[in-house]
């Protein structure tokens, strides 16, 4: 997939702040991609870069506490959606945009068979008739692992093998044949999906901390730290390629922990305490994006292919 079609997902600009007592904390910092049908976009950074964050906004799921911006926008099947409620960025997207986090509340009511609630909740939002619903509900359960859709149907929510738990997640995202799926951290049964429901035309975002995972799923990779896009490029370029410091010690193995929760606005690079390669004008001045290469960008002062200081032209 070349991502060279009309994108059905632009996310420009987001920003999410939390508040809280020790002031606000800047999870997200003017994110901007967009996502074609077909195309698997990896978000990668270490834990804590503003990944969930960024997912949560674009699914119209951020916690109460968090603010978007009203910089952002979200433009989806070229109908741009304003940001009436801040904190309800995709809702307007409705049951074609579903995102799968792994530490959401199914929602299921604990006295109502599985089968029931996901049969009840895809009719109401769909109109499909009973019968339709149900098959599809068996179908969507087979689809994501569940050996026996049948039985499960039949089950209450805590009598589900706690192995079954996050597929049931997956599942109900999936009954709706969503055009785009958001995926933080997704286990095994998630990334196995993938390929496949790129290859039926929905567009996927895959979050994961472990940026070598995204060899043969991503079509391109965008790389946060501290909620800022540090490196974008097609999957060949960032992981063959890499230019930031900080991609390519993920790509060796390194990274973990995020290390920056940005306070403010950054005044200087915000890799900078822990970079390898920092000099001087990483301290006072921040690196934005530029291209180093076709549909590449990297957001530093080094110009690796110089091996020097990047000059302006
Ligand atoms: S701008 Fe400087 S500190 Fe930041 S990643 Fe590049 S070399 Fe390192």
């Amino acid at each position: 997939m070349s991502g060279e079609s009309s994108p059905v997902l632009t996310v420009s600009d987001l920003r999410i702040r939390y508040d809280g007592r020790g002031g606000a904390a800047h999870a997200v910092n003017g994110v901007s991609f967009s996502l074609a049908a077909g195309e698997v976009l990896g978000l990668a950074g270490e834990r804590g870069t503003g990944k969930t964050s960024l997912l949560r906004a674009v699914a119209g799921e951020l916690p109460v506490r968090a603010r978007a911006m009203p910089s952002g926008g979200l433009s989806f099947r070229d109908r741009d959606f304003a940001i009436a409620r801040q904190d309800r960025l995709g809702a307007g997207v409705g049951r074609h945009l579903q995102g799968v986090f792994p530490d959401s509340d199914p929602g299921f009511r604990p006295w109502l068979t599985v089968g029931h609630q996901l049969v009840r909740v895809l009719r109401r939002r769909m109109k499909l008739p009973r019968s339709t619903a149900v098959d599809r509900v068996a179908e969507t359960l087979g689809r994501v692992g569940i050996a026996d859709p049948e039985r499960v149907m039949k089950l209450f929510p805590g009598k589900v093998p706690a192995g079954d738990r996050s597929r049931l997640l997956l599942a109900k995202a999936l009954m709706f044949q969503p055009s785009v799926l958001l995926l933080d951290t997704p286990d095994a049964d998630g990334v196995a999906l993938v390929k496949g429901l790129a290859a039926e035309g929905v567009a996927v975002i895959l979050a994961t901390e472990d940026l070598r995972s995204l060899a043969g799923i991503a079509d391109r990779i965008v790389v946060l730290h501290a909620g800022r896009v540090v490196e974008q490029g097609a999957a060949a370029q960032i992981l063959g390629r890499a230019e930031h410091p900080l991609v390519r010690e993920m790509l060796a193995g390194g990274g973990g922990e995020g290390d920056a929760v940005l306070r403010a606005e950054p005044r200087n690079c915000p890799f900078a305490a822990r970079c390898p390669e920092v000099f001087n004008r990483c301290r006072v001045e921040v690196p934005s994006l530029r291209y180093v290469a076709e549909g590449h960008a990297v957001s530093c002062w080094w110009d690796r292919e110089q091996a020097a200081p990047y000059r302006d032209r």
